[in-house]
This record gives structure tokens, C-alpha cells and sequence, in this order.
């Protein structure tokens, strides 16, 4: 299903996005609707895990920064902000301790979606179960995407992984909060169309930097896309054209930019010396 066809739907968009999966077969909805749950108590428990250790991951890059910051006074009476990045952080620091993550869509973008889905109804003190139906959703906008091009930072850059998570938290996020269909595919349009250009630069080849900070960072850039959309805002340019345009700017990045550990913060002198270190 395209993004202009979930767009489209005259009611909620999860709604179509389930059917088009299930059709009106019952037993294989709540099949769906189950996994769907099961994925969220993943969700939770890689968060509640990260928020409470400061253990190191092997490179000893990252492993703290999730519980620092949670841990940290709210200095700028921002408390859905903290919370959305720290939810963001304390995920992709599992992941960079191999602990257990749910990959949406990538492990390495894999704090943006429970970063700011979870963040947003945590802070608004909304119960799990109002999750389910805006997971299905940004499943069926990560499908979407991922029909139009690789998802992956080796084939597409960091835009792709990132990218693709954004939007699909922007969207579930914007159906959380009551938005239209429309309203969800052009908030996920946004965070897409602002990510492109995003490469993939992980020092030493490590899912550690800048891949923990770079989810804090996006997953509040997707309830900032929500944000605009549930205001009315919306995209000029298409949904699907915006994937386009995305797939035409990955295949442009050299191989330096896409996971190589050869470009970007990958490439500084400190990354380097950090990579050597850790090949030895
Ligand atoms: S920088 Fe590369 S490895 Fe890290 S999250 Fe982005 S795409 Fe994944």
C-alpha cells in the first residue's frame, strides 16, 4: 500500500493499514494485533532496561547516556522532551550492549519509533493498549517506504534508516493524538522530508556513535512532525515522491557514506584512533 493510498483512508489510517494486511480474516487480525502488543512489552522492557544501568557497551563508547539524562534535572522544563530522548537512547544503548531490541525498521534506528510513541503517551498518561493500533500503522508507513527503496545505511545512507524510523513514529505518534489519515501520512512525509541527506558515518563500524544520540535526536524530530501535521500543516511535495526523491539522494551518497566507517564523524581523527583501537 502507498502512502498517498493510506492517505486516503476514510477513517483512521491504522484501519486500512490492518485490512489490507488481514482482509477480513479475524483469527489472522488478531493474530497481528497480538504481535503487535508482544512487540510493545518488547518496547517497554529494552526501555526500562536502558534507562536503569549505565553499563558500557563493548566498545565503551555508549551505555549511560540514556540513564544520565533521565536521571538528569529538568533544566529546561521540557519533560516530554527528556523523556522521548531518553526512551530513544536507553533502546539503541541496548542494542549496542546486544541486549534484546525490537528492529523498527533497522536495530540501529531502532530507539526512534518507542522513543517517541511511547515518550508521548507516557508523558500524556495513556495506557499501552491505545498503542496498538498506531503500531500497525507505522508498520504499514515502514512498508510503504520500504517498497520504493533499501532500508539500510549501507544502501541508502543513515536517511534511510532514520529517516524511515522518523516517519514511521511521526505517523504513529500523529494517530495517537486523533489525526486524520492524511494528517498521519503528511506527518510522516515531513520527518522523511527532513531527513534526507542524513549518511551513515558509525565510528569503527560500531552501532554506537552517532547512532544512540542520532535516535534521541530524531524521534523528538518526530513528534515535531506530528506536532505540525495534527496543526494542519502538511507536505508540498507528494508522500510518495518524497520516498523517491530519498531512494534518487541514496544511491547519489558514496560508498564513504553509507556504513562503511570511511566518512563523516567515522572518518574524524578521533574516529580513527577509536577504530584502530578497537580493531587491535
Ligand atoms: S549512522 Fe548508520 S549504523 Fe548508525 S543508525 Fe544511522 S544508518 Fe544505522
Amino acid at each position: 500500500m502507498t502512502l498517498a493510498e493510506l492517505a486516503a483512508a476514510p477513517g483512521r489510517a491504522s484501519e486500512l493499514a490492518l485490512a489490507d494486511e488481514v482482509g477480513d480474516d479475524r483469527s489472522a487480525r488478531e493474530r497481528l494485533l497480538r504481535t503487535m502488543r508482544e512487540r510493545l512489552r518488547e518496547m517497554r522492557a529494552s526501555i526500562e532496561r536502558g534507562l536503569a544501568t549505565d553499563a558500557p557497551s563493548r566498545t565503551g563508547m555508549v551505555g549511560w547516556n540514556a540513564k544520565r539524562l533521565w536521571k538528569a534535572d529538568d533544566v529546561l522544563g521540557a519533560a516530554l522532551l527528556r523523556r522521548v530522548q531518553a526512551y530513544a537512547m536507553a533502546v539503541n544503548e541496548e542494542n549496542a550492549r546486544m541486549g534484546r531490541i525490537v528492529a523498527a525498521p533497522t536495530a540501529g534506528s531502532a530507539g526512534t519509533l518507542p522513543g517517541a510513541l511511547l515518550g508521548v503517551a507516557d508523558h500524556l498518561g495513556l495506557d499501552d493498549d491505545a498503542l496498538v493500533m498506531p503500531l500497525v500503522l507505522a508498520a504499514a508507513v515502514g512498508d510503504a517506504i520500504q517498497a520504493k527503496m533499501f532500508i539500510a545505511g549501507s544502501t541508502g545512507g543513515c536517511q534511510a534508516e532514520i529517516g524511515a524510523s522518523a516517519a514511521m513514529a511521526a505517523a504513529a505518534v500523529t494517530e495517537l493524538l486523533g489525526g486524520s489519515a492524511h494528517a498521519c501520512v503528511h506527518a510522516a512525509t515531513m520527518a522523511l522530508m527532513n531527513t534526507i541527506g542524513l549518511v551513515c558515518d558509525p565510528v569503527g563500524g560500531y552501532v554506537e556513535v552517532p547512532c544512540v544520540s542520532r535516535n534521541a535526536f530524531y524521534s523528538v524530530h518526530a513528534v515535531s512532525s506530528a506536532q505540525l501535521a495534527l496543526a494542519g500543516l502538511e507536505s508540498v511535495i507528494p508522500p510518495d515522491e518524497v520516498v523517491q526523491a530519498m531512494a534518487s539522494v541514496g544511491r547519489l551518497l558514496p560508498p564513504e557514506l553509507r556504513e562503511t566507517g570511511e566518512g563523516g564523524i567515522a572518518a574524524t581523527e578521533t574516529g580513527r584512533r577509536i577504530a584502530l583501537k578497537m580493531a587491535r
